[in-house]
């Protein structure tokens, strides 16, 4: 097998700064991370969490808790990574300005007015709950699993991502199978086909509105086998025509940028991409990987 070209493919396009509160390291030591990694290029993809039962609706600035909803976070976040870009220009790093938008049903009437009034290069939905509870934390995945049948659980896990599709306000899909990271050891070998009825209108929707998908690496630093999401979904969504797709850590410390990376890179060729894509101003813009 031909090993993809470094330096075309050396990209992170999911990286959390200390702007959430779940991660450490900002800006700057991220980007200088990724500099050491022989990176290219760095999107930031800060959490926006708006779900008002949680009340987990705020960021870290400067160590400072700040409301979401204040007009001035989303500013800084921007001047911020529009520094690095400037900064880290002559060590051949790009840097990208990005969000993660927690996806949950209901999410879009409660974003932020500055969500919509900045420039992004790149907007991510991904689901973290699943009616109010973290699907993406062991002892909550644990309640939700015990509250809702296998196939319950797939029907609104997809009916919130399907409908986010449909708003029009997302580019790609994050960690399209996160269901897996406490739900392979819960449920065993059935929920990896937990996809499988939802394919057809997932591909439909994603087609019409032009949303790709990430290869997330971080399921390899929890001891899952695949990437999320698995290569048999990442081989359906392909065959169903979605050709989009980034790669990204999930890094949440510095240390974390740019793992695993090229093995996504790898699995993406096996699976039969010919392309990955980079994202300016939200339009893909597909980089080949042999
Ligand atoms: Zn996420
Ligand atoms: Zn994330």
């Amino acid at each position: 097998m031909r090993l993809p070209e470094a330096g075309m493919t050396m990209i992170d396009y999911h990286v959390h700064p200390s702007y959430s509160a779940d991660a450490s390291g900002s800006i700057e030591e991220f980007c200088e991370a990724a500099v050491q990694k022989g990176l290219r290029e760095i999107c930031f993809t800060t959490h926006l969490d708006a779900d008002p039962v949680r009340e987990e609706d705020f960021v870290m600035v400067r160590g400072e808790k700040v409301s979401i909803y204040s007009p001035d976070w989303l500013e800084d976040y921007e001047l911020s990574i529009r520094n690095a870009g400037d900064a880290f220009a002559d060590q051949n790093l790009k840097v990208k300005l990005g969000v993660e938008v927690d996806l949950y049903p209901g999410v879009i009437d409660q974003l932020p007015e500055t969500f919509h009034s900045t420039d992004f290069d790149l907007v991510v939905g991904s689901v973290h709950l699943v009616n109010h509870k973290a699907i993406s934390l062991m002892e909550e995945a644990i309640d939700i699993f015990r509250e809702y049948e296998l196939s319950e659980l797939g029907n609104r896990y997809y009916r919130v991502i399907i409908d986010s599709i449909e708003s029009g306000l997302f580019d790609i899909v994050g960690h399209l199978d996160i269901y897996r990271r406490y739900g392979e050891e819960y449920y065993g070998e059935d929920i990896l086909k937990l996809w499988e009825p939802h394919l057809e209108e997932l591909v439909h929707s994603m087609k019409t509105h032009r949303v790709g998908f990430e290869v997330n690496t971080s399921s390899w630093r929890r001891g899952l086998k695949e990437p999320m999401p698995a290569s048999s979904l990442i081989q359906a969504l392909l065959k169903g025509g979605i050709d989009t797709v980034t790669v990204g850590s999930d890094a949440h410390r510095p240390e974390e940028v740019g793992s695993g990376i090229g093995r996504a890179i790898s699995i993406l060729m096996e699976c039969g991409f010919q392309s990955t894509s980079l994202y300016d101003c939200r339009v893909p813009r597909p980089i080949r990987l042999y």
